[in-house]
């Protein structure tokens, strides 16, 4: 197990399109309490859509 870094958490971002999970990442929750959207490359749709934070 990893030990507790604090706000820092591990996230996904997954395609609002198909639901994949195609992306991972850590962000901060102090510094960003919202939700993260972002446009990305989506391999299944096989273009960019946006990719939504999900736990
Ligand atoms: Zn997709």
């Amino acid at each position: 197990m990893a030990k507790k870094t604090g706000t820092r958490d591990v996230i996904h971002l997954a395609c609002t399109e198909c639901k994949e999970r195609t992306y991972t990442t850590a962000k901060s929750r102090k510094n960003d309490p919202q939700r993260l959207e972002m446009k990305k490359y989506c391999p299944r749709c096989r273009g960019y859509t946006l990719h939504r934070e999900v736990k």
